[in-house]
């Protein structure tokens, strides 16, 4: 079971500061170590919603922050629910206590709630237009067990505004986590609205479903219906995260198989047989422990057969005999990706992240552990994910 249940606690847990990697620019982040992983059956979106919901008094706020330099947002993950200004630091000092106070201290009506719902499902069912998104979804929930941030909709479809408060006081009264990226430390007094007090660290710990199919229903939105192109998510490999260096590989395998247009993956598929139109592999991280692989091939239906089997023969060659050349370029790449997110980014508030991020900054990638990883993930296990439909009939 994924839900579980959080402990009571009075006082915020933590604060956590960062150097501003841009010169005067900084940023407060607003977070809680509660997201749509966390939500049980007949909650699924609601943490997406109480977002929603929690960042309506800000617009107060615009004009101010506005002429101030600051923009303000928030967004919801599996893991997380992050409200956050970011702009002129020496402004933002002003805004701290009264961004928080918007945030935490916004009495959600029922009329703010029931136009907030039809927003989210609207987000929702322009997610499920996207074949993409659908295919990752389904997959998700097939292997994980997991439900993506957007939720379902039947579930927000009949949640109560009873029930909606009950969860919205329970879990998302008291932040977990300040972030603080700023030269300006915070005062006594903003410690006291905040009531910091110790600075443990959660130790978070999911209870992963592994034992294969959903438990839950599939996504219940409308899908894409497109009999001629097809998006078929081929191979899915899964494994366990807590391996920094395999997954480094793992990374830099991705973009060796589809970086630039001279690719392997590129070149066979697109150039040389014209199989598909679309072709992207990436290594994604699941939650805590677990990642996986793929690559998907936007395809038409007919080419489909014919595009797995370039594609399996593509990574067999590869992995046989990497080039040094394109192993080279690729560490370019994958660093040169690194150096666009900017402080504020995930990678930056999400521990492992930022721990997997600093370590490929400055690894020495090398040739012979490369080519016995890739070796490794070649004969770890597939999933084979095109058995699942991208119409579940719901
Ligand atoms: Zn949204």
């Amino acid at each position: 079971m994924l839900y579980y249940k959080k402990k009571e606690r009075k006082n915020l847990n933590m604060i956590t500061k960062f150097k501003s990697n841009v010169k005067n620019m900084g940023a407060f982040l607003i977070k809680f170590n509660w997201g749509s992983m966390n939500e049980g059956p007949g909650n699924y979106g609601i943490s997406h919603l109480i977002e929603h919901c929690l960042c309506n008094k800000l617009k107060d706020l615009e004009t101010d922050l506005k002429i101030n330099g600051i923009k303000y947002n928030a967004w919801t993950s599996t893991e997380n629910v992050v409200f956050h200004i970011s702009g002129i630091d020496k402004n933002i000092k002003d805004f701290r206590i009264k961004f928080y106070n918007a945030v935490i201290n916004y009495q959600i009506t029922e009329d703010v709630f029931e136009r907030e719902r039809n927003i989210v499902i609207q987000e929702l069912e322009n997610m499920h237009s996207d074949q993409d998104s659908v295919f990752f979804e389904n997959l998700n929930s097939k292997y994980f067990n997991l439900c993506s941030v957007g939720g379902l909709l039947s579930n927000l479809k009949n949640l109560t505004f009873n029930k909606f408060m009950e969860y919205k006081n329970r879990y998302y009264s008291i932040p977990d986590e300040i972030v603080l990226t700023s030269k300006y430390d915070l005062t006594e007094e903003e410690k006291a609205v905040l009531k910091t007090e110790d600075k443990l660290n959660l130790n978070k710990k999911y209870n992963f479903n592994k034992n294969g199919y959903n438990t839950f229903e599939l996504i219940d939105g409308p899908v894409v219906e497109n009999n001629r192109v097809v998006t078929y998510m081929v191979p899915f490999k899964s494994f366990k995260s807590d391996n920094y260096e395999r997954f480094i590989y793992y990374k830099l395998f991705a973009v060796y198989m589809n970086d630039g247009l001279t690719s392997p993956l590129y070149y066979e598929l697109r150039e040389k047989h014209r199989y598909v139109y679309g072709v992207h592999s990436a290594l994604n991280d699941i939650d805590d422990t677990n990642c996986a692989w793929y690559t998907t091939l936007k395809t038409l239906n007919e080419n489909c057969e014919g595009a797995k089997k370039v594609m399996m023969e593509c990574f067999e060659k590869e992995i046989k005999k990497p080039s040094i050349e394109r192993f080279r370029t690729s560490i370019k790449s994958l660093k040169n990706s690194l150096k666009t997110d900017n402080y504020l980014s995930y990678f930056r508030i999400n521990t492992k992240m930022e721990h997997i991020f600093k370590t490929i900054e400055t690894y020495k990638f090398n040739f012979k552990k490369f080519k016995q990883y890739i070796k490794e993930f070649y004969n770890s296990e597939y999933i084979l994910t095109d058995d699942i439909s991208i119409k579940n009939g719901k």
